[in-house]
């Protein structure tokens, strides 16, 4: 058997994970992807094959207080029986925040880590996570490379007009400023537009990564221009449960008129506030459109404005829009939010195909459409174990840079 990729998305209440198997030259396929779910309350992992079915298993007691350590050995001890003793050649993380320096994956040293924990007040709720996971490999199998993949980097270039905050000076100099979120997934997306409508790709490009989180970005010839999320992964859409964009002065409010305490009010901006907080009902949007509620309706309504809205935004950034991408399970899966989002940018000369639309095509606006609307199903997973075969074997890697920068690199089942 050749020797294997593990990739880890580590967050606070699961840690999601793929194995790929390296060619000579990129990504030969996926082996198995997974997730160990239900941390702090009833942990539970589960490997699966590439078309679903379980490969291992493994239960916690409930209320088991575990660390990644932990979390992670079952995980490594079945890589290896299922692999072979010296198989996984490498680990590659999802980092939510490079901060201002790191604009590209990197091998992690102690250096390194050092370097990213100084970057947990940016992202407080992630890159505790995320690093935890590294350390914990680091002390089960302290030969195995691990590479840091950042959700920021595909942003770096942004224009200092895009990242800049309107705050005093100085808050700028300790690193307060927009980073855009999501870059793996918009990289992953470029590549794959690069593939299937390089005309396209190289022009002005607006991708809806529509999931539990969500936002977009403006990239012009695949690079990013501009994105809704900005200093925190709260800014922008409206998500699943996060409020997205929000005028400060009312965070002012909640602090000083409901004497809410700062804790209180980050749990209810990033837990208890979009779809969830305006339907009242769920933050899944297949339950809102199955629901009857018009409260359901408003949620589903605003989700839509909110984001035809953006799109207004970054096309001005843009100066101009040849092209929508939809991605994540809303973006990939709900033919009806894509058709709710096309019909309000008619005024772009967006043209829906309906039929096209249904049938989940690759296409799915009109011919005569001014705007090309693409379905594009993404992958992070897929982009993190290219980066970390990339920065771990680079001569390989130059070889296939071109591949595994425009396509997919690995077939997903
Ligand atoms: P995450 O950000 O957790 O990776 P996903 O990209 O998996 O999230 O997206 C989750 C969202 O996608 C949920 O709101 C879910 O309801 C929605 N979704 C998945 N399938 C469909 C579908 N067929 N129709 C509408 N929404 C869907």
């Amino acid at each position: 058997m050749s020797r294997a990729i593990l990739t880890l998305n580590a967050g606070s209440s699961s840690i999601k994970f793929a194995l790929y198997e390296m060619a000579a030259k990129g990504l030969r396929r996926r082996l198995s992807h997974g997730q160990i779910e239900g941390i702090g309350s009833a942990p539970h992992l589960v490997a699966r094959d590439a078309a679903g079915a379980i490969l291992s298993e493994h239960r916690w007691a409930a209320d088991a207080k575990l660390d990644h350590e932990a979390l992670l050995t079952p995980l490594l001890a079945w890589i290896t029986a299922h692999l072979g003793e010296e198989s996984l050649a490498a680990v590659g993380h999802r980092v939510v925040h490079g901060g201002e320096h790191w604009d590209r994956p990197v091998r992690l040293t102690p250096a390194v880590i050092a370097d990213l924990a100084k970057l947990i007040p940016l992202a407080p709720l992630h890159q505790p996570h995320d690093l935890a996971a590294v350390e914990a490999v680091a002390r089960l199998r302290p030969r195995l490379p691990q590479v840091a993949c950042f959700d920021t980097a595909f942003h770096h270039g942004m224009a200092p007009t895009v990242s800049r905050l309107a705050l005093p000076r100085e808050f700028a100099a300790e690193g307060m400023r927009r980073y855009g979120f999501h870059g793996l997934s918009y990289e992953y997306l470029a590549g794959q537009l690069r593939e299937q409508a390089p005309a396209l790709a190289a022009g002005r490009v607006i991708a809806a990564h529509l999931g539990n989180g969500a936002s977009l970005c403006a990239m012009h010839d695949g690079h990013s221009i501009d994105t809704t999320m900005g200093f925190t992964a709260l800014d922008g859409l409206v998500m699943g449960t996060r409020c997205g964009n929000l005028d400060p002065g009312a965070v002012l409010y909640l602090l000083q008129e409901h004497g809410l305490s700062v804790s209180a009010v980050e749990h209810m901006l990033y837990n208890e506030s979009g779809l969830l907080g305006v339907s009242g009902i769920s933050n899944d949007m297949r339950t809102l459109l199955d629901s009857s509620d018009p409260h359901a309706y408003e949620a589903i309504d605003l989700f839509v404005f909110r984001i035809a809205r953006e799109i207004g935004a970054l096309t001005s950034s843009l100066g101009g829009l040849d092209g929508l991408v939809f991605s994540a399970g809303i973006g990939e899966h709900s033919a009806p939010i894509r058709a709710a989002v096309c019909a309000r940018l008619a005024w772009l000369g967006v043209e829906c195909d309906g039929d096209a639309n249904t049938r989940h095509a690759t296409v799915v606006s009109m011919p005569s459409s001014r705007v090309q609307v693409r379905v594009i199903p993404t992958d992070e997973e897929a982009m993190i174990a290219t980066h970390t075969m990339n920065v771990l074997y680079p001569v390989t890697a130059r070889s296939t840079q071109e591949e595994s920068r425009v396509s997919s690199p690995v077939s997903r089942r």
